[in-house]
């Protein structure tokens, strides 16, 4: 939608073993040659663990596969006495593209409040990574209906201060919290009703550029059967995808289907 190149990404959170992690790239490749996927108008980004990520930095760049990867989370500091921090740093230089920063889950079982969500972007943007924002209301909210406001909110805490020459690249994925891994998803007009929301707020933030540049992802339990009818909606620019990305079949005809 609007000239912008759509982005299927698969979070796979902490699943995976070694050998399956390097399994499933492959598989993935295979698959979507097999099934001609037009990759120029639609990227894939897969997004393992830390632990794969050199591995499949290594099939990637070895195997000229047109896959982009990335990692689910990064340190807000460069480098030092963080025990078990891992840095911008490290993940470009593993060819990292992407990171996402404020994942629901982050948010939620490791306390990551706006401020830090904040930090990780620069610190992504310091290390030429492209930040994946990821904002979503939860269910009380979205039932007592002030889910854009809340929305909205986390858009303005994450990028307080910053103007677009500070966050070139910046993805959003608007991913209700409860949809996620739930079976619950919203439907084309909750998600595009708040893409275009994001889109305006980017606009008064970042100026109308930027704002147009901005890719704006729908997750929260995507599947082949339902990703067709997201992507069609005019502000949706793509998906960020979690169970249904871990296989490779799957993963690869739910693409078939965004393209
Ligand atoms: C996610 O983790 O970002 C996600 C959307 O998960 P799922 O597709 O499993 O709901």
């Amino acid at each position: 939608a609007g000239g912008r190149r759509r982005l299927i990404a698969g979070n796979w959170k902490m699943n995976l073993d070694h050998f399956e992690a390097l399994t499933l790239v492959q598989k993935l490749d295979w698959a979507l040659r097999d099934a001609k996927v037009d990759l120029d108008a639609v990227e894939v980004a897969v997004l393992p663990p830390f632990t794969d990520i050199r591995s499949v930095q290594t099939l990637v760049q070895g195997d000229k596969l047109a896959l982009s990867y990335g990692a689910q989370d990064l340190s807000a500091h460069d480098s030092g006495a963080y025990t078990g921090e891992v840095s911008g740093q490290f993940l470009r230089r593993l060819g990292c593209e992407y990171v996402l920063v404020g994942h629901s889950e982050r948010r939620e079982h490791h306390g990551e409040d706006d401020a830090l969500v904040r930090s990780k972007i620069l610190a992504a943007v310091r290390h030429e990574l492209a930040p994946v924002l990821c904002v979503g209301e939860g269910l009380e909210s979205r039932q007592s209906g002030d889910h854009v406001a809340v929305v909205l909110a986390q858009l303005d805490a994450a990028l307080e201060g910053l103007g677009a020459d500070d966050v070139p690249g910046l993805v959003l994925a608007y991913e209700p919290v409860w949809a996620i891994g739930t079976g619950e998803t919203a439907g084309p007009e909750e998600a595009g009703e708040m893409a275009t929301a994001l889109r305006g707020r980017l606009e008064t933030l970042l100026g109308a550029p930027a704002a147009q540049a901005t890719r704006i992802l729908y997750g929260g339990s995507v599947k082949a059967e339902s990703v067709a009818e997201i992507v069609a909606v005019p502000d949706v620019d793509g998906a960020l995808v979690g169970g249904a990305s871990l296989d490779p079949a799957g993963f690869a005809s739910l693409i078939t289907a965004a393209h």
